[in-house]
């Protein structure tokens, strides 16, 4: 078998175990490497192989853990799958977001400069996610739950757990943006710099205000396994 003829693998990365123990189930994963503390399943859903990964919270961990998904397994594509804090009023808990495109909402060099949100030295506030992976992964939650709002449009991404009004605004008026989640727009960042085609999938847990905290708790695992199984349709359903 040549080389051509080896099937290069999708992505999956998740932040918690809530998010990716399911598709390490479907997949019948193996552990195939440990690096940074991180453990680099490898297994199938369909005729699709995959690597599955739980990266931990927030952008460095995302970072650290897309670039070494990249470097060691060479992905066709990148899936990030989890849940996220609702910024918009006609987005739900339990709802999907899927990303057009993702941005950082706590990077501000502004002060000396930069546009708001602009990484230097990309020039870039938004890391675009590839448009097919994005219309796949609507199609994949009309077909498993049609009755499942599905909204496409911008992620955004910091290191910040988002539980008030006041700090949920100030990223709507900033950067606009369907939801906030921590891991995202660090995941588009390595995979625009790496030129790998990526896309984010996040089911909605909480509001992103007052109300976070408990309902965060409540629904972080339901949302985080509603995600995945739409993640694992999208991927079954791949030649
Ligand atoms: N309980 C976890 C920490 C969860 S932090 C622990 O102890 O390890 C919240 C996680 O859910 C992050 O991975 C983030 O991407 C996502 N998330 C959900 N709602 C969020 C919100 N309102 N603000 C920021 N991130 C949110």
């Amino acid at each position: 078998m040549n080389e051509n003829q080896i099937k290069k693998p999708i992505g999956i990365i998740g932040a918690m175990d809530e998010e990716v123990s399911l598709l390490k189930g479907s997949a019948s994963a193996r552990l195939a490497e440990t690096v940074a503390g991180m453990e680099f399943f490898t297994g199938e859903l369909g005729d699709t192989p995959v690597v599955i990964v739980k990266c931990g919270i927030g952008k460095v961990n995302a970072g650290i853990c897309t670039q070494i998904l990249i470097s060691r397994f060479q992905p066709a594509a990148i899936i990030n799958t989890g849940v996220a804090g609702s910024l918009n009023a006609d987005i739900d808990i339990g709802d999907i977001v899927v990303s057009t495109e993702a941005v950082q909402h706590d990077f501000n060099v502004s002060e000396i400069g930069v546009a708001r949100g602009e990484i230097p030295p990309t020039g870039r506030v938004a890391f675009p996610a590839d448009s097919s992976l994005c219309r796949m992964a609507s199609e994949a939650v009309h077909l498993v739950s049609p009755e499942i709002h599905v909204f496409e449009g911008r992620i955004c991404s910091g290191d910040q757990f988002i539980s008030s009004r006041r700090q949920k605004e100030a990223i709507i008026q900033a950067f606009g943006g369907l939801c906030c989640e921590m891991e995202g727009a660090a995941i588009a960042q390595v995979c625009y710099l790496n030129e790998t085609p990526f896309v984010i999938l996040r089911a909605i847990s909480d509001k992103a205000d007052e109300s976070s905290e408990v309902s965060f708790a409540e629904f972080c695992e339901t949302s985080a396994h509603r995600c995945a199984a739409i993640v694992k349709a999208m991927i079954s359903s791949m030649e």
